[in-house]
């Protein structure tokens, strides 16, 4: 027998009846003891009474209702993560004709970027000449002389790399992938709402 008096949890693993400790030496205790049986027996009142009592449950809304006013905070990683999410579609077979055009996409500008870096010449002096070519039929237009002089200018800017070659397969990349992905992102969603 125990020399001491029964704890309280002691008591609740009394009226637990499906506590799995071995609760042979705490009856063995209650055996021999009024104080701990009136303790016991009291509880038990308090647990009946409480498993008599109405049982509660919140409204199906309630936790719409309490969160309508809850003003959530976003973290930024967060909104972004969401935000990705919400560009890849929802359909397996629409995933992967993202996924299919995505990659040929990306191929098809590594190999202009990488065309595009082996004829640097070509693509500045084409630039070079367009800018020219725009400026000399502005200057024709209000009929000034000095075109030449200031087209030389703008080519020489372009040819002396003040056009950075990397910033302007960088710019053309990082253009033309927004321009796909808001192009796949309209195409599926007019597809699941031709679906739907
Ligand atoms: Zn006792």
């Amino acid at each position: 027998m125990q020399q001491r008096h029964l704890l309280p949890d002691e008591i609740d693993q009394l009226l637990d009846s499906e506590s799995s400790v071995d609760v042979a030496p705490l009856l063995a205790h209650l055996d021999a003891c009024s104080a701990c049986v009136q303790q016991l027996a009291d509880a038990r009142v308090v647990c009946d009474t409480i498993e008599q009592l109405q049982h509660f449950a919140p409204s199906p809304r309630f936790t719409a209702s309490v969160m309508a006013q809850v003003r959530v905070v976003e973290p930024w990683h967060v909104a972004l993560t969401t935000s990705a999410q919400r560009l890849i579609p929802a359909s397996r077979p629409m995933r992967v004709v993202m996924l299919a055009s995505g990659s040929l996409m990306a191929l098809g500008l590594s190999a202009g970027a990488v065309w595009l870096s082996t004829r640097p010449d070509m693509t500045l002096y084409a630039a070079g000449l367009a800018a020219s070519r725009v400026l000399r039929a502005l200057l024709d237009a209000t009929g000034t002389i000095i075109n030449d002089t200031f087209g030389q200018t703008a080519l020489d800017a372009l040819r002396s790399g003040s056009v950075s070659r990397a910033g302007l397969g960088g710019v053309v990349v990082v253009t033309a992938i927004g321009v796909a992905t808001i192009g796949l992102r309209a195409a599926a969603t007019s597809a699941r709402r031709a679906r739907e």
